[in-house]
């Protein structure tokens, strides 16, 4: 899957995802990452990108020229119109789902702001996805645009080894996982649950279930309204007190 982002701070995303399991990724060319530099496309001779915004008030404004030259260069050889992605406080929240849905593209463009924003108009023509990564503001989208990178990039064949599955895990079913142990079998006087060390599967699978569901419910209730629940896990989350708001 081929990565582009449009921004104006390169090295950010360049020296952020060329780390660790991306950094492996890009390495063994399970993905690819364009990173281009929006200032290189601006005209002005000072190389300025940005604007004091129509109306007044504080702050600059991305202008739309050189965002639409780097866009129209980065897209010349690709076919179709690519999904193109906005990050933005104001756009629908990232989660898990939207994750999948574009690891099945073959190409996504990231348009990182700065300042007060981008000029609405370059936004109309070019952009099909406005997407956040929560109720927060912060300076610039380059580290939401690798939020988005990262969690899409793993969901790519050959991204993750077996050390770093992403068989089950948590947002998978609306259900956040199980807690994990490792050696020693006791720590500061706590010991791992005996039933992981019983090596008797079944009931390591009902335990893993069990503690999924209650962390769930402990921590995002509001999951469990959407999670595929079957008799059991019912029975079980009624024992704990659980309270469905359509029943
Ligand atoms: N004035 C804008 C507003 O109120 O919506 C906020 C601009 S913010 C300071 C600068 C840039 O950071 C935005 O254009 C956007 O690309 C990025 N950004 C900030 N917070 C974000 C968030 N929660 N999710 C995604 N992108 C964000």
């Amino acid at each position: 899957m081929n990565f582009h982002v449009l921004t104006l701070f390169p090295d950010m995303i360049i020296q952020g995802l060329h780390t660790s399991v991306t950094g492996k990724a890009i390495d063994r060319g399970h993905i690819r990452l364009d990173v281009v530099n929006i200032r290189d496309y601006s005209r002005d001779k000072h190389k300025h990108v940005d604007d004091t915004p129509y109306g007044g008030g504080a702050g600059m404004v991305m202008q739309p020229e050189p965002i639409w030259l780097a866009y129209e260069d980065m897209t010349k050889d690709m076919p179709g119109r690519p999904r193109l992605i906005y990050v933005t406080p104001q756009g629908t929240t990232f989660t898990q789902q939207m994750a999948e849905e574009f690891s099945r593209e073959e190409d996504l463009i990231f348009l990182c702001g700065h300042y007060e924003g981008v000029d609405e108009r370059i936004l109309t023509e070019i952009v099909t996805d406005y997407v956040s990564i929560g109720d927060y503001v912060l300076t610039g989208g380059e580290l939401p645009a690798m939020v988005m990178i990262d969690a899409v990039s793993r969901l790519l064949p050959g991204v993750l080894n077996n050390e770093e599955s992403a068989e089950f895990e948590s947002f998978q079913d609306h259900l956040l996982e199980h807690p994990h142990y490792t050696r020693p079998v006791e720590f500061h006087g706590r010991r791992v649950p005996e039933v992981l060390l019983s090596g008797h599967h079944a009931n390591i699978e009902t335990w893993r279930r069990q503690q999924s569901l209650k962390r769930t419910l402990e921590r995002r209730p509001d999951l469990l309204e959407k999670a595929p629940l079957t008799s059991k896990d019912l029975h079980y989350l009624k024992e704990l007190g659980w309270e469905p708001e359509d029943l």
